[in-house]
């Protein structure tokens, strides 16, 4: 289906997302704004799919015609078996996040670590080539980020996690897929490697609400200078990222992941540029209408 006949069908487009939970999922306020904004029939609904029912849903995309869905936690790395196409982001990363159908064949994507890097680029680092990155996790976030960032080119990347072997792990599989110099290590080397580093990125949940008084390494380890970037948005400023500007870092928060991971799932669907700047506006809205 191309995105002309969907502007020109009496037909909504539907999409929606895929998650258990999924009450408080952003994505659908952010989408809706997104499709009115772009003056698109369409509309995005919250999807409540439990994990033993995620491969009659995802035969549901088909069967209800939608043009595309947004996958979300538990799902994202089960849905990749029910899935005809997978692109090779979504492969490499192990998780999809975004189903396109194109005439009943459905391909996954992963938008998660390209959102990041767009994100990143846009609003602190526009180039990161040649820079040296600090990464802090070693979960499914960071494999995603690590992935996207290794596309950019940079000097090395250095992953830091609490738990040692999960960063050995890690670093030696994307080493292993030539994406590039990527060491692993535990905490014990974060001080010496975070005074090299021109990019700090927290991948770890240490800071989310409700622990904002966390943080995942001691601030003052960090250069001063350097770009630290918290995936976090949640509170929309960690206290990493308030102790960081203090100390004179560019600092960037997690929402704009959230919001071109969206764009670029938007763009998958739709075929059109995705209205960023409504996108975010709608997020911030639905946050104070919350709070
Ligand atoms: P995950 O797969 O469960 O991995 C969690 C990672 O955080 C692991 O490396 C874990 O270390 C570490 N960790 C957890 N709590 C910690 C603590 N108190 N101190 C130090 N390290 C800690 O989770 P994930 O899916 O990668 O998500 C990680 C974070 O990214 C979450 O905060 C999530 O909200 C955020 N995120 C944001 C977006 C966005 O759109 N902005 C998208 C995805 C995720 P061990 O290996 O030692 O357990």
């Amino acid at each position: 289906m191309s995105a002309e006949n969907k502007f020109n069908s009496l037909l909504p487009v539907l999409l929606g997302v895929m998650g258990d939970p999924i009450a408080h999922s952003k994505s659908p306020v952010m989408h809706n704004a997104a499709l009115q904004a772009a003056g698109i029939n369409g509309m995005y609904m919250p999807l409540h799919v439990k994990p033993d029912q995620l491969q009659a849903a995802v035969r549901g995309i088909v069967a209800l015609g939608y043009r595309g869905v947004n996958v979300t936690i538990p799902h994202k790395e089960q849905v990749m078996q029910y899935i005809d196409v997978i692109d090779e982001s979504a492969r490499l990363i192990g998780a999809v996040n975004t189903i396109v159908n194109d005439n009943g064949t459905l391909t996954g994507y992963n938008t998660d670590g390209m959102g990041y890097v767009r994100s990143l680029k846009e609003e602190a680092v526009p180039h990161i080539e040649g820079k040296r990155i600090a990464v802090l996790g070693a979960g499914g976030a960071a494999r995603g980020v690590i992935y996207a960032l290794a596309q950019e080119k940079p000097e090395r990347i250095n992953i830091l996690n609490r738990t040692a072997d999960r960063a050995t792990a890690l670093a030696a599989d994307l080493r292993g897929h030539g994406l590039g110099e990527i060491g692993g290590s535990g905490m014990e080397n974060a001080q010496a490697v975070l005074a090299e580093a021109d990019i700090v990125i927290n991948t770890t949940a240490a800071g989310m609400h409700p622990h904002v008084g966390e943080v995942p390494v001691d601030p003052t380890w960090i250069r001063e200078g350097a770009a630290v970037s918290d995936l976090i948005y949640n509170p929309l400023e960690t206290r990493l990222l308030q102790e960081s500007r203090m100390r004179g870092c560019v600092v960037h928060g997690g929402l704009g992941m959230f919001i071109y991971q969206g764009a670029i799932a938007f763009e998958h669907w739709l075929g059109i540029p995705a209205p960023v700047d409504t996108m975010r506006r709608a997020v911030l809205d639905s946050f104070s209408n919350y709070n």
